[in-house]
């Protein structure tokens, strides 16, 4: 059941930001992938949303499409066309979730490609207790108002004034229902969707945000927003595992429950695969280990799924505002067979990671006969992880 989906606004056509080009700024290249792209991994890596549908404008498919193939795919729907102003793609994409009938609903600007995790965490958080919520940021400059020949007419007090930015979250029925009504409203446009559920009567709260979720709309925002990115510094990390066979009929290895001959000995579920990810992500990070994070002298993670583990590393990495950009495992065993598992070990762990599968490696080796997995006591594993962090 889909609980919680996002709309990403990518309609416009500006092209302000791309200095000499005709690419739209929510395709232009940041860090090696369209601006879109950043966002749409972000939300993809979100446990809290289940679907996400971006709002076209069709002539930018072929963009779109592109974009799209540099986040992860597992939770994108297709995408739909937009109209001609912002508020009337917003409604195409509300329109386009009506089989789905989600029960909340994010709103986000494509050109705020900075959007963190926590923000879109917090933003549905105040959901529970209203109607609609919105991240903004406290206005810190002095504000005046131009009169026609940019002579100050006016300032204006500043106390209580936020600049609203995106996501914006509502409940689905309701921001559907304001929308359409808004849209048969003609006297009226709306430059954002809390405005329209402000209309509609709705209470909207205020989440406070980074001035860092900024929107690039000029060539100076692209600009500084590359500046940013090329700023991030690549990392790797190596992870290394063993867990010793024991009486039983499973192991769980990558995430997912294989018959066995035995199981694995562990404190966790000792999936030996998810245990070197997690210290090969930890290494590259510079913190510590698996063991430091979960010691296995505290009974809360007795049996514990070890997807904890490497979501935990995942989250460190997000919390810095780094990302993964791949990581590597090698399984070493004589048994069981890893082949006929590697594609679900691989899909596995891309989700668990919120990243692509195509960015996740599973092999597998026998160590021929020698050593302890040659002579089938326990199972080895070897990771490599790289990320990018600001430096
Ligand atoms: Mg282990």
């Amino acid at each position: 059941m889909v609980k919680t989906a996002a709309i990403i606004v990518a309609a416009g056509s500006g092209t302000r930001a791309a200095q000499g080009t005709d690419v739209p700024k929510q395709y232009s290249n940041l860090g090696g992938q369209g601006v879109l792209a950043h966002s749409l991994r972000t939300f993809a890596a979100q446990d809290m949303v289940d679907a996400i549908i971006v709002v076209v404008n069709p002539e930018h498919r072929s963009l779109y499409d592109v974009a799209a193939g540099q986040a992860p795919s597992v939770k994108l729907l297709p995408p739909v066309s937009g109209g001609a102003s912002r508020q009337s793609s917003v409604l195409a994409g509300l329109e386009a979730l009506g089989e789905l009938r989600p029960s909340r609903i994010l709103i986000h600007d494509a050109a705020r490609p900075f959007v963190s995790s926590a923000t879109i965490a917090a933003v549905l958080s105040a959901l529970d207790g209203h109607a609609a919520a919105l991240a903004a940021v406290p206005v810190a400059d002095t504000l005046k108002r131009a009169a026609p020949d940019n002579l100050v007419a006016e300032t204006i007090e500043r106390t209580g004034l936020w600049r609203a930015q995106t996501p914006q979250g509502f409940r689905y029925p309701e921001i559907l229902a304001a929308h359409r009504r808004a849209a048969a409203n003609i006297t009226t446009t709306f430059t954002d969707d809390a405005s329209i559920a402000e209309w509609a009567g709705l209470t909207v709260a205020l989440v406070p945000d980074s001035a860092a979720n900024t929107k690039i709309t000029t060539a100076e925002d692209l600009a500084m927003a590359q500046a940013s990115v090329s700023a991030m510094e690549p990392r790797t990390g190596t992870g290394f595992d063993v867990h010793r066979f024991a009486a039983g009929d499973h192991v769980w290895l990558c995430g997912l429950k294989i018959p066995h001959t035995h199981r694995l000995e562990g404190h966790s579920d000792a999936d030996v695969g998810l245990h070197a990810l997690t210290d090969a992500i930890l290494g590259a990070l510079g913190d510590g280990d698996i063991g430091e994070h979960f010691p296995p002298s505290d009974p809360k993670w007795m049996g514990a799924a070890s997807h904890i583990f490497l979501r935990d590393a995942r989250d460190r990495v997000t919390a810095r505002g780094g990302r993964i950009i791949n990581v590597d495992l090698t399984l070493l065993c004589e048994a069981p067979k890893i082949g006929p598992h590697r594609r679900a070990m691989q899909q596995t762990v891309a989700v668990i990671l919120g990243i692509d599968a195509s960015r996740v490696g599973i092999k597998a080796t026998t160590t021929e006969q020698l050593g302890f997995t040659g002579r089938r006591e326990g199972i080895a594993a070897m990771a490599s992880a790289t990320l990018l962090v600001p430096g």
